[in-house]
């Protein structure tokens, strides 16, 4: 495979089974203003504030990885935007957008804080956004995020399709929770012109549940919905681990994130990053370099350095198990790592 396609150019990412990381989840914080059941525990202990890397720090590793080839960053926590002073990251690689190589920023977050951001996305230079939204139930959303109010993300769902943002819905399913009121959250998104992806729970993080009793395969849901709906499977490849169908009866997409009954990691392209600096190679493994340490103490030489031990390590795939009385997988949960 040729690494270099310019003199001076540096080596692409390539990982050691072949494989091109083009895609960052960076994580910009581990808190968040709601407390998904099977994301976080409900009184999660958060990364010291003293350990986080700063705004500036994380455009320069950013800058780091685009240098190497990564063409497409996602925001992500934690819930990004309680990040405080969150914009001038967001401003900093919009700005990138289009030149260095960078050619997608998004961003995944609960849209609680889109009424107030919304517009500053899109003029930032942002098209896309993931919103987490698991039921239209303003109880069993209560219930999923122990307090939220469905009200106020639908408001920042409303406020970012005002401001010309693309809107994909992601549900986790979960068993008997939100399972049956899927067919109905995918109806309405369809309604209002947004993808939807559904996703299958990870054992990652203890959140005091035996994650058994949360998981839904969605093979199952598919196999469900084609009783009363034509779905039809589209080539369509977004970079990320969604294999979509088109459902004839709602005119909308429908994607499947099917870690479990789908595994994806022969195509994976991403990296992920916590918001103190810790890369993580896969999801669902423990492996990670310290860029933090790195930059810190070495520069971008040991950065790149470090890049270089992060592909040689990169693990094939996740070994997720969720059957009864199974470990997680992982110690640390989805807000840190960057879902
Ligand atoms: N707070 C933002 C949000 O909820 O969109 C961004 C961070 S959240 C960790 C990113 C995504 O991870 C969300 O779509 C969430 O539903 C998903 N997620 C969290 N924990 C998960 C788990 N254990 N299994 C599968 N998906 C999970
Ligand atoms: Fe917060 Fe997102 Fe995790 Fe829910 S899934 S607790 S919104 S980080």
């Amino acid at each position: 495979m040729d690494r270099t396609s310019h003199i001076g150019e540096k080596p692409k990412l390539i990982d050691q089974f072949g494989r091109q990381i083009t895609y960052l989840r960076l994580s910009v914080t581990d808190r968040c203003d709601l407390r998904c059941v099977y994301c976080m525990k409900a009184r999660p202990e958060f990364l010291p504030k003293a350990d986080l890397l700063s705004l500036e720090e994380l455009t320069v590793l950013c800058d780091a990885f685009i240098a190497r080839g990564v063409t497409k960053i996602r925001l992500t926590g934690g819930e990004p935007l309680v990040r405080k002073d969150i914009l001038t990251l967001i401003d900093n690689l919009g700005a990138r957008i289009g030149c260095a190589g960078l050619k997608e920023l998004c961003l995944t977050t609960n849209a609680t804080q889109l009424p107030r951001y919304a517009m500053r996305l899109a003029e930032a230079g942002i098209k896309r956004l993931n919103v987490s939204l698991d039921t239209l139930d303003p109880e069993v959303f209560s219930l999923l995020t122990r307090g939220g109010k469905v009200e106020q993300t639908l408001a920042g769902i409303a406020a970012a399709k005002a401001a010309g943002l693309h809107v994909k819905i992601n549900a986790v399913a979960m068993k008997n929770r939100n399972d049956t009121h899927l067919p109905d959250l995918i109806r309405w998104a369809h309604g209002e012109g947004h993808d939807v992806s559904l996703i299958e729970v990870m054992p990652v993080g203890d959140v005091g549940a035996d994650r058994s009793t949360q998981f839904v395969s969605l093979l199952d849901m598919r196999r469900q919905f084609e009783a009363f709906w034509t779905l039809t499977d589209l080539a369509d490849d977004t970079g990320g681990p969604s294999r979509y169908v088109q459902v004839k009866e709602t005119g909308g997409r429908l994607g499947f994130i099917s870690p479990l009954t789908g595994n994806f990691c022969a195509g994976c392209n991403r990296v992920r990053m916590t918001c103190t600096g810790e890369l993580f190679m896969c999801l669902g493994q423990n492996g990670s370099v310290d860029l933090r340490r790195a930059l810190r103490e070495g520069g971008p030489g040991e950065v790149d350095r470090l890049l270089d031990l992060a592909m040689a390590t990169k693990p094939l795939q996740h070994e997720f198990d969720v059957t009864p009385g199974a470990k997680t997988a992982v110690a640390r949960n989805m807000a840190r790592t960057g879902g």
